[in-house]
């Protein structure tokens, strides 16, 4: 079987989909904003960017194992990519926003999107209706 990088349980998808099931108002990406980040929260001042573990290496994550061909390659590609989400999260930092990544391997499903912003927007998403 070929490899098909993308279907619908896309980390991000899944995390939009928690975020209006809790009423939580956001905007998509803005490029205006450093590092365009994945979700907005204007009302809380808050961004979200979803990273897939390997691309952003999850620190002590499994999913960021080093690909045994090339490692060379990947050390450079990887810290290219982890060098550029810092400086996109400081400069949104400097800009009065709270920067919160969640983690491709935090959001396998719904439930575990939900609880994950429930924690970041310190709300109670138990007795949610529907
Ligand atoms: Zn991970």
């Amino acid at each position: 079987m070929a490899a098909v990088p993308s279907h619908d349980t896309k980390p991000e998808k899944i995390v939009r989909s928690a975020a209006h099931r809790l009423g939580l108002r956001f905007r998509l990406r803005r490029p205006k904003l450093p590092g365009t980040p994945d979700l907005i929260f204007p009302k809380w001042r808050v961004v979200i960017f979803v990273h897939g573990c390997f691309w952003h290496r999850h620190p002590g994550c499994r999913r960021a194992s080093m690909p045994k061909t090339n490692p060379g390659y990947w050390a450079e590609k990887f810290s290219r990519n982890v060098v550029r989400d810092r400086e996109a999260a400081e400069r949104l930092g400097g800009l009065g926003w709270k920067v919160v990544t969640i983690w491709e391997c935090e959001c396998r499903d719904l439930n575990a999107a939900a609880q994950k912003l429930c924690e970041i927007f310190g709300i109670d998403g138990t007795n949610s209706s529907d």
